[in-house]
């Protein structure tokens, strides 16, 4: 888990708090003194927990090879709504979904960096790869099919009956994708 979900949650409320008050009062002063406290909150969790997750993936390997999603990101990311103080606009749960997905998608970036420099220090490869079909495609059989991932959490092969957890069939590609880059 990259992500704080309980201060995600908090941040989401306060933005809506927010929006319920009045222009130039002291309520609002308030509540974005909240929600600048929460977003400081966010940042440090999120790069506590980037520091210590890349530290322990440096020690325990050589290769490390990740999706390199950042293109992904520009394509999928909700678009903010932003309301001119450095906040989003709440729009019920959509705006709350999206809100937490583009924490999310931050973190993601946070994480790549310092796993970044982390990886340079020791003197590991970390390799980037395409994140195409990496979730779809089976990793026993090859066969690629959207239908393969019946659930968020489940991979079924249509093709060979290959059941697995939908993380670790897309990380055994990434892997595989990462070890036929580096050897050629
Ligand atoms: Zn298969």
């Amino acid at each position: 888990m990259l992500e704080p979900a309980g201060t995600a949650d908090r941040l989401a409320t306060a933005q809506q708090a927010y929006a319920r008050t009045r222009r130039g009062s002291n309520r609002r002063r308030k509540a974005a003194q909240r929600i600048g406290a929460l977003h400081a909150k966010v940042a440090r969790q999120r790069r506590d927990h980037a520091h210590k997750t890349a530290r322990a993936l440096v020690t325990n390997a050589d290769l490390l090879v990740m999706e390199d999603l950042r293109t992904v990101n520009m394509i999928r990311r909700p678009a903010p709504r932003p309301d001119g103080n450095g906040g989003h606009l709440p729009n019920g749960a959509a705006a709350k979904a999206g809100l937490n997905r583009s924490i999310l998608d931050a973190g993601w970036g946070v994480f790549t960096s310092v796993l970044e420099s982390k990886a340079e220090e020791a003197g590991r490869v970390l390799l980037l790869v395409n994140p195409a079909n990496t979730s779809r495609t089976c990793a026993q059989c090859g066969h690629c099919d959207a239908v393969n991932r019946t659930s968020q959490a489940v991979f079924a092969c249509v093709a060979c009956n290959h059941t697995t957890n939908a993380d670790v069939n897309a990380a055994i590609n990434i892997l595989r994708a990462g070890t036929v880059r580096r050897s050629a």
